[in-house]
């Protein structure tokens, strides 16, 4: 980068927070996707600045320099996106959010916690442990997530069954445009649950991997906190049954917090990992069913319920989690899948399709599975349709049909009305697929689109759409 321009960042910023060290900013350029899928992340280009503004009113002053000498810059949260969501492909200024770490205000009224977008979710569940009636209930699986970031990427994650994904969760957000002008949406406080004034433009930057501005505030719904809660655990031996149980569940009007799949070998490895042991002694395939109700009555009769359901799926095995550390153990083994098993995997597709049409699309992955003459282990957020389809290294080194498999795993998905991706974004790893997705015309509008609120197209250039 030049130095005429890095002084001029310095300017913006202070000569403190702006750092050319190469290897710093090496640390900043990669992130979550080249430790999980390394043999499929692109390495990032060298030559990139970080800066670290303070506030929304220097993030202006540093966009609006950007547009000015078209500079491509990338907004960085924790960066645990997995989908080259953050690696530079260009010189370009790494805008770290950092600085903006302050947890604004709890709302008791409002029932919502407003941050700065580098408050993490650790931040956030830390800071309600001292509040006994309000909650987060959403989970992504990494806790360092930001806020900004979770919104920039519409996070889904464990619990979304109950309460929905991010998207559900927004009142209200402060955000620099890639010109430099600071915009409120959700009313000027934040704090709006209804808003039909227009086109909601707030929707738009929810999901848009950081395309469209540099969200600085969030507000986030906080929920009452649930009086009684439970954990199963359901086994089966067959992994239709176990898919099979989830819409038996739901259509009785069950709605958990949580209806996670996972296989046996991943979380026995997840669990022995960080020291722990799958409670599971028996079956192959496995729910984990987030239960959170008013009362304990509601917890029992709900679990007898889903017994007697699960029964009717060959379930071999039930067991139940009631105590605050066997929940937080579960919880914990779930969210550790991903580290335990990076060194076996090539990627993980996390194709969304409708919760009826899960055995639809498990029968297909059967089909493709025998194509290729491999497995494809699958974890789910089965109660949203979303799976996350692995594709295994072979011999340590991404298989030869790597990009067959990865297409057939989409497009399946696709035939039977679902998406590409439910949770991980486009970034750079599926940029190539999203014409799956959509028409040309369709394609034509969201460039549009990016170029009504990014003319010079400076931020997160080439990512996304
Ligand atoms: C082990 C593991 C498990 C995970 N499990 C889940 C899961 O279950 N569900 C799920 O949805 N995700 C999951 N993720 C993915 C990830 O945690 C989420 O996508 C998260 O929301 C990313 O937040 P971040 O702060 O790390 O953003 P980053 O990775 O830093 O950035 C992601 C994108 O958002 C943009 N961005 C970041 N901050 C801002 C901002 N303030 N303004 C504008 N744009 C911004 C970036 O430019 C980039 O395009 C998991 C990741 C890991 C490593």
């Amino acid at each position: 980068m030049q130095n005429q321009i890095i002084e001029k960042l310095e300017a913006i910023v202070g000569e403190k927070w702006v750092d050319t060290d190469s290897e710093r900013v090496l640390s900043y350029s990669l992130e979550s996707t080249n430790d999980n899928y390394s043999l499929v992340a692109p390495e990032p280009v060298s030559g990139s600045v970080v800066v670290k503004a303070a506030d929304s009113e220097e993030i202006a002053a540093v966009l609006k320099f950007a547009n000015q000498e078209k500079i491509n810059v990338i907004a960085r949260g924790a960066g645990t996106a997995l989908a080259a969501n953050t690696i530079p492909d260009q010189e370009s200024i790494i805008l770290s959010l950092e600085r903006l770490d302050k947890i604004l205000e709890i709302d008791e009224e409002n029932m919502l916690l407003k941050a700065e977008a580098a408050v993490s979710l650790g931040d956030i569940i830390e800071e309600l442990k001292s509040n006994d009636h309000l909650y987060f209930p959403l989970h992504p699986g990494d806790e360092g997530a930001q806020a900004g970031g979770m919104v920039a990427m519409n996070a889904g994650g464990v619990r979304a069954v109950k309460h929905g994904i991010m998207r559900n969760q927004i009142l209200g957000m402060k955000v620099v445009l890639p010109t430099g002008e600071i915009v409120h949406y959700g009313g000027s406080k934040g704090k709006l649950l209804k808003n039909n004034a227009g086109y909601d433009l707030m929707q738009l930057l929810i999901g848009s991997e950081g395309t469209l501005g540099v969200i600085t505030e969030v507000s986030l719904k906080l929920y009452p906190e649930p009086k009684a809660n439970g954990t199963l655990i359901v086994a089966f031996n067959d992994r239709r049954d176990a898919f099979g149980a989830v819409p038996a569940i739901l259509k009785r009007g069950i709605i958990p917090m949580a209806l996670e799949y996972v296989e046996k070998d991943e979380i026995e490895l997840a669990a022995a990992d960080i020291g722990k042991k799958w409670p599971a002694e028996n079956g192959e395939y496995f729910l984990i069913i987030m239960l959170s109700e008013a009362k304990e009555d509601d917890l029992f009769e709900i679990g007898a319920q889903i017994d007697e359901i699960t029964a009717e799926f060959e379930a071999v095995d039930m067991l139940i989690a009631q105590s605050i550390s066997e929940r937080k153990d579960i919880l914990d083994i779930r969210s550790h899948i991903l580290p335990a098993i990076t060194d076996k995997i090539v990627d993980s597709p996390d194709v969304t399709v409708p919760r009826g049409s899960l055995l639809e699309y498990l029968d297909k992955l059967n089909e493709i599975e025998a194509k290729y003459k491999t497995k494809c282990p699958v974890i789910a957020h089965a109660g949203d349709g979303n799976l996350h389809v692995i594709i295994l290294k072979e011999d340590g080194e991404k298989p030869s049909y790597f990009t067959e498999i990865k297409e057939d795993i989409y497009q399946s998905a696709v035939d039977i009305g679902g998406t590409i991706t439910g949770e991980h974004g486009i970034g750079k790893l599926r940029q190539d697929y999203l014409s799956m997705m959509y028409s040309k015309r369709e394609l034509e509008i969201m460039k549009q689109i990016k170029s009504a609120f990014d003319p010079n197209n400076i931020l997160n250039a080439g990512r996304s759409i």
